[in-house]
């Protein structure tokens, strides 16, 4: 255990829409009757990426007493359940995470991806 940041899920916000699922690299995030749950905290290192994507602004990063974050048990979920993570797509252009960095933004009250060559465009207009 250590004192440490950690994804925190407001149940009476969260819709059950799953969007938050794919996003969390280490497949932290689950839909479980209807809510996100964290399947492990071990699994969620609390970096926060999955924040900007819901809709409902149900998710935030808090500091608490949790189980350290285990890079082994993340390899071991990513193996059992290859599917979990889906790269991110650039809105803009439709290139994915693979072909060049995509960055959570938020617009008109959606939660979307954008690829660091079309974010200029969007910060100049
Ligand atoms: S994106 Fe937000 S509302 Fe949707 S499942 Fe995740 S926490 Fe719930
Ligand atoms: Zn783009």
């Amino acid at each position: 255990m250590a004192r440490r940041q950690i994804v925190k899920i407001d149940e009476e916000k969260c819709n059950g829409c799953g969007v938050c699922v794919s996003p969390c690299v280490e497949g932290a995030i689950t839909i479980e009757n209807g809510k996100a749950k964290v399947k492990n905290e071990a699994l969620c290192d609390g970096a926060g990426f999955c924040i900007g994507t819901c809709p409902q602004g149900a998710l935030s990063v808090e500091t608490r007493e949790a189980p350290d974050f285990d890079e082994s048990a993340v390899e071991e979920q990513v193996k059992q359940n290859p599917g979990s993570y889906l790269p991110q797509v650039c809105f803009n252009c439709g290139r994915n995470e693979d072909q060049v960095p995509v960055l959570p933004c938020r617009r008109e009250g959606k939660s979307i991806w954008v690829c660091t060559k079309c974010l200029p465009a969007l910060i100049h207009g």
